[in-house]
């Protein structure tokens, strides 16, 4: 009796043994399972998501550098080469309204087989640098007062931009960008024939691709109606 009892005990200890093994078997197994399931989903999320094109509607803020590469930048006010004389925008970023940069892609499709191409001096102006700029220089004939109106620039509407030769050389327009004076006025034709036909080509390219021209600045054009956009502080994207 006292053996059969031993042997019932070691046959008892072996089938615990045996149990708690594969407990511990399956608890791995699940333990993998999951941790490759994980390393699954890591690596399809992302795809996922990036295959997922993104909505942009027509009065979105949009990079202009993603639309084209085929227009040349000049910024003055990310730069001191400007009339107040400081450095005001972070970064070099022409920030539009998505229908403004479509438009403007228009426009300078229309000059490159003529040998010419766009020179943007300003696109989209966060209202803080126009802020910014009304500290420095509170002059209302030369910087719109943000506490107004505002400039159609802080609403994504509005571009000043210039010709350049496809290699790069600069166009003469009569004057520079932000000349205040009548010799930058439209109207102004008191130059050789060279100039005025300068203006003329980037006034018909502008005009064919729904921008209009402000009489006092050959430079600036706005998009359509530009004050249906609304005055905006979105700041630029500087680590794109
Ligand atoms: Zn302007």
């Amino acid at each position: 009796m006292r053996l059969f009892l031993i042997n019932i005990c070691c046959l008892y200890f072996c089938f615990a043994c045996q149990l708690k093994k594969a407990v511990e078997d399956k608890k791995a197994f699940v333990s993998e399972a999951i941790a490759q399931l994980e390393e699954i989903a890591a690596d399809t999320i992302p795809l996922a998501k990036e295959s997922v094109p993104k909505e942009v509607h027509d009065t979105d803020f949009v990079d202009l550098l993603d639309y084209t590469d085929q227009i040349a930048y000049d910024f003055r006010y990310a730069d001191t080469n400007n009339f107040i004389h400081e450095k005001v925008y972070p970064c070099v970023q022409c920030l539009l309204r998505k229908e403004v940069a479509l438009a403007l892609v228009q426009a300078n499709a229309s000059l490159l087989p003529k040998g010419y191409r766009l020179r943007l001096f300003d696109c989209y102006r966060p209202l803080s640098v126009q802020h910014k700029m009304w500290a420095i220089y509170p002059d209302g004939r030369y910087v719109a007062n943000p506490n107004t109106s505002g400039s159609i620039h802080n609403r994504g509407g509005a571009v000043d931009v210039t010709l350049e030769l496809l290699n790069g050389s600069i166009v003469d327009m009569g004057t520079d960008f932000d000349h205040f004076g009548k010799e930058a006025h439209t109207s102004y034709t008191s130059f050789g024939q060279d100039i005025i036909q300068h203006r003329k080509l980037l006034q018909k390219a502008m005009l064919a691709a729904g921008f209009s021209p402000l009489k006092t600045e050959w430079w600036h054009f706005n998009f359509g109606k530009s004050k249906k956009y609304s005055i905006s502080n979105v700041p630029f994207d500087c680590a794109k």
